[in-house]
């Protein structure tokens, strides 16, 4: 989208003049580290080129209007700033809506409107995270737009989150937040969400490229499967603190959860919570393993963190197996794994450069023969964090 492109569809829709800024927030891929953002331990997203941009300007009254360009048929949406409550009817605009009642929740005092012009190239629910990189861009525009120079961008990404959190109902942990809003170009975030310490590593794959394929599949029941598996780890927790002094299921070494597994009664439990300590285990050898550039052992270790998705975790599909199962038959294929929340969605793949058409064409034409599907897949740019762009 260009400066030109968001300022014409703004003032088409509310009128021209005065001082309209546009702003971007981008979307994320996490190449490993799954489900380890609400376990005190590690992941290892990047933003990426794709994401959401938003074109505001500050109105005199107290009113906030919301456009999509992605949801026409929703119309404009008004929202009294004294009166902000979730509601179904508002449908998309509970995300952004959220984020300004959190900065009210916080005592930040906010006595004038806006009006709000959204466009996004990120798909929606597949597991890139656009609904984080529509709160980040509101947080971002919020923090700027009033002056609230005491918000930090980590505290952005945080807002986001208790938005998406309470706001929202949705249970998510601080990783797409904390992408959309840290992220740097041609760089990884290795985030312990335990602290929120942070380190970007350089992303230096001359010979490869970062595939990300859709499978344009959504499993029902996403977000209480994902608020079950939550509450299996807190479990987990609750019954590895008769043997070990822990708050989270990261602070547990392999051998450490080996030796006391066997206080957690519930199979399914125990398996959940074995997801969690190897998972947060592999993302600190990834990480390694990309600094070294020892890009195969990286790869293999995606692979482990699909197999462990798949059994351990049971947040896979039968269509992302069958995806990631397919690249194993390719040999120009470093590593791939399903991203995001699971259920359907994306698989995040490593490939040579000079299989990428091959791996298009191949796996898409075998998906399509198996599912009657059409996957979308888009080779991807590490990009920076939210920003003002005009
Ligand atoms: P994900 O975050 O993986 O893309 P979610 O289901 O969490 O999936 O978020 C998708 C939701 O976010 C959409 O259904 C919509 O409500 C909102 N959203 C994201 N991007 C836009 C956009 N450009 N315009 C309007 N709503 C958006
Ligand atoms: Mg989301």
């Amino acid at each position: 989208m260009t400066k030109e492109q968001m300022i014409e569809k703004f003032e088409e829709m509310y009128g021209s003049g005065g001082d309209i800024k546009v702003y971007f927030a981008p979307g994320r891929v996490n190449l490993i580290g799954e489900h380890t953002d609400y376990n005190g331990g590690h992941v290892f997203p990047c933003a990426l080129t794709l994401g959401t941009y938003g074109a505001i300007r500050k109105r005199e009254d107290k009113t906030i209007q919301f456009y999509s360009l992605n949801i026409p048929n929703k119309g404009v949406i008004k929202v009294d700033l004294e009166n902000i409550a979730p509601s179904e009817a508002d449908g998309w605009t509970d995300y952004p809506k959220g984020v300004f009642w959190t900065y009210q929740e916080r005592g930040y005092k906010i006595d004038q409107g806006m009006d709000v012009l959204i466009y996004g190239d990120i798909p929606n629910g597949s597991g890139l995270s656009s609904s984080a990189s529509l709160e980040v861009l509101m947080g971002l525009i919020i923090r700027d737009s009033y002056g609230f120079a005491d918000v930090s961008m980590v505290d952005v990404a945080l807002i986001g989150q208790y938005s998406e959190n309470n706001f929202n109902k949705m249970n998510c942990g601080i990783m797409d937040q904390f992408a959309s809003a840290m992220g740097k170009k041609d760089h990884a975030i290795f985030l312990d969400t335990n602290t929120l310490e942070y380190e970007y590593a350089p992303v230096n794959l001359p010979d490869e490229k970062i595939v990300i394929t859709n499978s344009k599949v959504k499993h029902s029941l996403v977000d209480s499967a994902y608020n079950d598996r939550r509450s299996d780890c807190e479990k987990a927790v609750e019954e590895l603190q008769k043997a070990v002094k822990i708050k989270s299921l990261g602070e547990l070494s392999i051998e450490e959860f080996e030796k006391v597994k066997s206080v957690i009664t519930d199979d399914t439990v125990r398996k959940r919570a074995k997801h969690a300590v190897y998972e947060n285990q592999r993302t600190i050898q990834a990480e390694e393993a990309l600094k070294k550039g020892e890009i195969a052992k990286f790869g293999k270790l995606m692979y482990e963190s699909h197999e462990s998705l798949r059994k351990d975790y049971e947040v896979s599909a039968e269509e992302i197996d069958y995806l990631v199962d397919l690249s194993k038959d390719l040999s120009g294929v470093i590593g791939s794994r399903i991203t995001g929340g699971g259920f359907g969605g994306c698989t995040v793949s490593i490939v040579k450069n000079d299989t990428v058409d091959t791996f298009i064409q191949e796996i898409g034409a075998k998906y399509k023969e198996r599912f009657g599907l059409e996957a979308e897949f888009y080779v991807v740019d590490i990009g920076d964090g939210a920003r003002q762009l005009w």
